[in-house]
């Protein structure tokens, strides 16, 4: 391969880089014939009731409205800033598309994005479809920096909106906090119905998911929280958990322990939530023990309690 093969897969890689940057999950794609780009994937990849938002797939259709059959995608590359997905793999064999261009591996981007756990199936593609030319690592280091960033802002996103909830289970009628995220939003909080000993339905995890369905205004069915992440000071309990997975809560970041919660405040059947998701082959995803050690002062501060 030439030198000026090579420079025009870092510009167009350049350019599907530039669009993961300004996606909602970090992947870009462009799809290029002689040339000339044909289709680009948006803002919006990702954000989905639909599985069918991959910044791929977007690309490819994108570039189909000009041409109307599948399989009239032949002698275009698509440079996709990530290894595609099976998924993706499977419209890109069949568009035909007999070149693909990707920036950073599956593996390197699982290090860091966990939004679906991908695997490679590119040993699979070059058997089903020999002919097709695959480049990797094409501008890898930038592709996978952008990556870096988007998991780096969940972190101090998650810092930030699990030190709320430790501040609502201060002031709470027992001592936990939760609050309901989606898209860097407050959409619910444990303080938004105040709590009473009449009831064992106002734990805090319950009060924010109710008041987050509650605030979609499309929220008919159950399962609409599915874009949503549960902050709460204290590992749910199974009754909050059940709740979480029946909403289809995608995260849960905890801080305290039930462990902790035992120790230092009241007894709670043991059951802890990352099992639960194992068992019920949930997609949600456990962020435990962060800030714990706040959480566990607040519980402490209130002393056990007397029942
Ligand atoms: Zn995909
Ligand atoms: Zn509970």
């Amino acid at each position: 391969m030439g030198r000026f093969f090579l420079d025009k897969d870092e510009k167009f890689m350049d350019l599907a880089i530039e669009l993961s940057k300004k996606a909602n999950y970090p992947y870009g794609a462009i799809v290029v014939r002689n040339g000339r780009i044909l289709g680009r994937s948006d803002a919006d990849t990702g954000i989905c009731k639909t599985i069918y938002k991959h910044a791929q797939l977007v690309a490819i259709e994108d570039a189909l409205r000009n041409n109307t059959l599948m399989g009239n995608l032949k002698g275009c590359t698509l440079y996709s800033s990530c290894e595609p997905c099976m998924m993706c793999m499977e419209a890109i064999c069949y568009s035909g598309i007999d070149r693909l261009v990707y920036g950073v591996g599956i593996e390197a981007s699982n290090l860091y994005y966990h939004h679906i756990e991908d695997f490679s199936v590119l040993d699979i593609v070059k058997k089903i479809n020999p002919s097709m030319k695959i480049i990797g690592g094409v501008c890898e280091e930038k592709a996978l920096q952008v990556i870096q960033d988007y998991h780096n802002h969940i972190v101090e996103d998650d810092e930030k909106f699990i030190d709320m909830a430790i501040e609502l289970s201060k002031k709470a009628f027992y001592p936990f906090g939760a609050i309901v995220v989606r898209n860097g939003e407050i959409i619910g909080k444990s303080d938004d119905i105040v709590p009473t000993k009449d009831t064992i339905y106002t734990h805090a995890e319950l009060i924010a998911i109710e008041s987050a369905v509650q605030n979609i205004k499309d929220s008919l069915s159950r399962g609409n929280l599915h874009e949503c992440t549960l902050y709460t000071s204290c590992e749910p309990c199974m009754m909050c958990q059940e709740a979480i997975l029946a909403e289809g809560i995608s995260r849960v970041v905890y801080a305290a322990t039930i462990e902790d919660s035992n120790e230092y405040f009241c007894d709670e059947f043991l059951v802890h939530i990352k099992d639960i998701v194992k068992r019920a082959n949930s997609h949600t995803k456990i962020v435990a023990e962060l800030h714990r050690d706040k959480a566990i002062e607040v519980l402490k501060d209130r002393g056990r309690l007397e029942i």
